[in-house]
């Protein structure tokens, strides 16, 4: 491990809030320091308050902010004789530990300070640096890990045992620090959590962790306990996609909302899900307390996805009574599944979350590998487990979360999703929580959207293998599907009858109607698993109820598949799965509608393009994201009790009133 610090780069941040923000990002760079939000940091400053007088300020990561984009915003501005004072108390519960220093801070519009901010008061250094090293928790989650600590850093650290985060552990440390710290201390170790690191300056601070925390990977590569590889599997992954849904029902259920279940198939998770000794090494426990916040307790094991869903139960039942209240229970669903074809399947109210859960637990695998190694992984205990998961900061956080989005934690498929109406429902769906597949023909579909919620698939609806694709690619990386928005469709050129071209009207059956029949048989048993249960919303068209001539086989087909919308109506609605039907008429924000078409078509009936685009009872103009939104609504609680309606957004078509 090497320090990371740059002169040039150093210069360009002036203050000692700015160098400390340097550092931080330094530190935040190298995910084995610091995961996702994990770590914290300080700097104590002088600073002439509104009166004139001087104070000392403790500037602390603030919560909600990661280290590796940390700004000067991000640190909370605490009063640091206040912060030192409270350490002296003989007791202080951990919400009035917040309330006391949320009230010293010097600016009501910063974060809520860094649970662990007395600890950095205490420290009597201008600059404090914390870490939750994988390399020193993998040596410290073992039996011997005190002694191999004392080992290898001999006077230059003091040692703390573990102790729950929050202000008994701040405490413990104020006493220590007073009664050992010497010329030759650099450090503060504490067991199965982290490094403390002080000094100076910024540069001195951090460079100390950096030597520390080297030292710790020096004593694991002795070991040859570092770097360690992992065999690659030789077989594709294969898996049950309706097991997969019904676990994620089953968690769902537990956690009180939809989740997202995110597999995570690479070569690491499947070595660890497949390895012998599994149910030994897999239920001791996360390696820091700082990973429980986030994974809670390592759920049961599952060699398959129905062992799992048993074990589960058992789990369920080991720890209710422990609860505080059947409230706090619902949120003790497990974050991460471990599954031999799978690997690891981790969980969260969004795919960001159950990403975080996966990259903590990919970590945590080496760490218990490299325990392993050093003697055997022993994480926390029990009672250490149960202590931090019912935390009273924790239970306080769940009940401050506000409502959710209308879609959080679910999954649509949106067909022809690259453009036009489409393109609106993915977006509106998006913005609504949801996670979305979107498939489509048009190459363009990967790249529209750039963020973990949107998987953007090419596709050929009437090719049965890529649906199958598509609905696997969905499984693996959100876990199910709970909503399809059935959008693709062609609108052929004007063909009367008595000239048809039967290739032509095919090919609008085969796309408009087919494809949709197979799509909707092989999503059933998803849509049935569907932890709000499945919604299938129908882009339909004016031309079910009002068609036009030269347009017969679009019509046949819209009112076709309206008439396959009704049959599934009444054969899914003892799933709960809801059909509904929009129908658009004149949404011309769509690529056919071209300025140049409009003008053209806009004539042809004598009328101007505004008054051809607001050509209907309302006299409104009716858009894409018009359509949308009534999609999203249809997915959502207004329509709970509805199934197999027809519902215009055409601003009043009088064929159709
Ligand atoms: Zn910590």
């Amino acid at each position: 491990m090497k320090s990371l610090w740059n002169d040039k780069e150093a210069s360009e941040y002036k203050s000692d809030l700015a160098l400390r923000v340097y550092t931080s990002r330094l530190l935040g760079r190298d995910k084995s320091l610091v995961l996702h939000g994990g770590g914290n940091t300080s700097v104590k400053i002088k600073v002439k308050n509104i009166l004139g007088k001087e104070e000392d300020i403790l500037y602390v990561k603030g919560s909600g902010w990661d280290l590796e984009t940390i700004e000067e915003a991000g640190f909370s501005p605490v009063r640091l004789d206040k912060s030192i004072e409270l350490s002296n108390l003989e007791k202080l519960s951990d919400p009035q530990m917040v309330n006391e220093l949320k009230t010293a801070m010097t600016n009501y519009g910063s974060p809520a300070p860094s649970v662990e901010t007395i600890l950095h008061a205490i420290i009597p250094f201008k600059y404090v640096d914390h870490t939750h090293a994988d390399a020193l928790v993998s040596i410290t989650n073992t039996p011997d890990g005190e002694k191999f600590i004392r080992e290898i850093y001999g006077k230059k650290v003091i040692v703390i045992p573990y102790l729950m985060p929050g202000f008994d552990l701040a405490r413990y440390c104020a006493v220590e620090f007073k009664k050992s710290m010497n010329k030759d201390i650099i450090g503060m170790a504490l067991l199965k959590h982290g490094m403390f690191s002080f000094g100076d300056t910024a540069k001195e601070s951090y460079e100390r962790q950096i030597q520390l925390i080297d030292m710790a990977d020096k004593f694991l590569e002795s070991r040859k306990a570092l770097n360690l590889s992992y065999a690659a599997s030789k077989k594709p992954v294969e898996f049950n996609r309706e097991e997969i849904s019904v676990l994620r029902k089953n968690i769902s259920k537990a956690a009180g909302s939809p989740m997202i279940l995110f597999s995570d198939t690479n070569n690491k998770s499947l070595h660890f899900a497949n390895d012998k000794n599994i149910s030994k090494i897999s239920q001791q426990g996360p390696a820091t307390p700082d990973h429980i916040i986030r994974t809670k307790r390592l759920p049961a094991i599952g060699h398959d996805v129905a062992a799992y869903v048993d074990d589960y139960k058992k789990y369920f039942e080991r720890n209710a009574p422990k609860a505080r209240d059947k409230k706090t229970m619902l949120d003790a669903a497990p974050k991460l599944v471990i599954d031999k074809k799978l690997g690891i399947i981790s969980t969260g109210k969004s795919i960001k979350d159950a990403m975080i859960v996966s990259e903590i637990y990919d970590h945590t695998i080496d760490i218990i590998y490299r325990a392993e190694i050093l003697g055997g992984y022993r994480a926390l205990d029990e009672f250490d487990l149960f202590e931090m998961e019912y935390w009273d900061l924790e239970q306080a956080k769940l009940k401050k979360s506000g409502s959710a989005p209308v879609m959080q934690g679910e999954i649509v498929l949106v067909t022809g999703a690259a453009s036009g109406i489409g393109k609106s429902c993915v977006d509106a769906f998006l913005k609504n929580g949801a996670c979305v597949v979107g498939i489509d023909i048009n190459p363009d579909i990967t790249t529209i959207y750039k963020k973990e919620e949107y998987l953007g698939i090419v596709c050929d609806i009437t090719d049965e293998a890529s649906i199958e694709k598509v609905l696997n690619q969905a499984v693996l990386k959100f876990g199910g599907l709970d909503a399809i928005v059935l959008n693709a469709g062609i609108f052929p050129k004007s063909m009367p009858i008595a000239a048809m071209d039967i290739s032509t009207w095919n090919k609008v059956m085969q796309i408009n109607l087919t494809a949709n029949v197979e799509l909707l048989k092989l999503a059933h048993p998803l849509l049935k698993n569907s932890p709000k249960y499945g919604r299938v919303v129908i882009i339909g068209s004016k031309n079910v109820a009002a068609p036009g001539p030269g347009a017969s086989a679009y019509s046949a087909s819209k009112a076709a598949l309206n008439q396959l919308a009704r049959v599934a109506a009444l054969e899914w609605g003892k799933d709960g799965i809801r059909i509904n039907s929009i129908h658009p008429n004149a949404v011309f924000d769509t690529g056919i509608w071209t300025d140049e078409v409009l003008q053209s078509r806009a004539k042809s009936y004598g009328l101007t393009v505004d008054e051809y685009k607001k050509n209907n009872v309302l006299s409104t103009e009716v858009t894409s994201h018009d359509v949308a939104r009534l999609a999203v609504e249809m997915c959502g609680p207004a329509f709970a009790k509805t199934t197999g309606s027809n519902v215009p957004v055409d601003g009043g078509n009088e064929r159709v009133i």
